[in-house]
């Protein structure tokens, strides 16, 4: 160790990048720098002219910079200032400066007149609120792109069966068909994160199974409480409660049961409420 410099950077702020930015924790800022990576990414996404990309977290470029040289156009989501002011300055893109949990995205399909491909390298500390706020929209969007932490990716495709299944699985799988796409070391970022990272794509069915998402949220929940143990102390109480009329088979455990059997319970439930 050098004596002349301190071991500890100060606190809030992590290392400084190439491009003369402090990158800031608070804003889950960890910048892609390894351009066979962000090649395979940008592959995996294909972008093309006329589409409507909207990127979440743009920072400093890494995945804006490709996309956009192909697209043509890029609607870009930022919330840091400083960031969101380089990006102004850029004629191809339109910048809403905000928090994404904010952004209506809606009206952002209204204005580019279609449906959108959203693409970003997510902030981890708010990926699942963002995969959630994104939800109820989804029938406005193509796909989405979304590099995450790698573990979470796993949890979302898992299958019945599997010991990554879980609530998530679950809450994502009936509205969206879902492919882990390219897998990221932390040595691909500076500052590198804490774990290993991966690109998942998302693409809503066509025909979503017509269930109200609240209940479905709530029977999970309910039914994974106790992921290890048989349904019929949880989710064998929630159906009793409800005064449910069902064969569902409360002999297996949360892990076992297919994304449809949970759909068709909350539609039931939702009927006879
Ligand atoms: N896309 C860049 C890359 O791949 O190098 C940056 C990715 S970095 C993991 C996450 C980005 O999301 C940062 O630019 C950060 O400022 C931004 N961000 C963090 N929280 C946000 C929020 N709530 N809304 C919009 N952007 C956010």
């Amino acid at each position: 160790m050098r004596p002349d410099r301190p071991n500890k950077r100060p606190s809030g702020l992590s290392q400084r990048t190439t491009q003369g930015h402090v990158a800031r924790k608070r804003f889950g800022q960890n910048f892609l720098n390894d351009m066979a990576v962000i090649d395979d990414i940008v592959r995996a996404i294909d972008p093309r002219p006329g589409q409507h990309l909207v990127e979440i977290g743009p920072g400093l470029g890494a995945l804006t910079n490709p996309v956009v040289a192909l697209s043509q156009h890029l609607t870009v989501i930022e919330l840091d200032r400083d960031l969101a002011a380089r990006l102004r300055k850029r004629e191809e893109l339109t910048v809403i400066e905000s928090d994404v949990l904010k952004v209506d995205f809606g009206e952002i399909s209204r204005e580019r007149q279609g449906r959108l491909r959203i693409i970003g390298n997510l902030p981890y500390n708010i990926s699942s609120p963002i995969l959630f706020h994104l939800l109820p929209w989804a029938a406005l969007v193509e796909d989405q792109h979304f590099m995450l932490q790698k573990e979470v990716v796993d949890r979302m495709v898992a299958e019945p069966g599997n010991k990554e299944y879980g609530r998530l699985s679950v809450m994502l799988q009936w509205r969206y068909d879902m492919e882990s796409v390219v897998d990221v070391p932390p040595e691909s970022f500076t500052p590198p994160p804490k774990v290993d990272s991966a690109v998942v794509r998302m693409v809503p069915w066509a025909q979503p199974a017509d269930v109200n998402p609240a209940i479905l949220e709530e029977l999970v929940a309910v039914a994974f409480s106790q992921r290890r143990k048989i349904l019929r102390n949880t989710l064998g109480q929630w159906i009793e409660q409800k005064g449910l009329e069902t064969d569902f088979d409360l002999q297996r455990r949360a892990e076992e049961v297919p994304v449809a059997d949970y759909v068709q319970l909350a539609q039931l439930a939702a009927q006879s409420a």
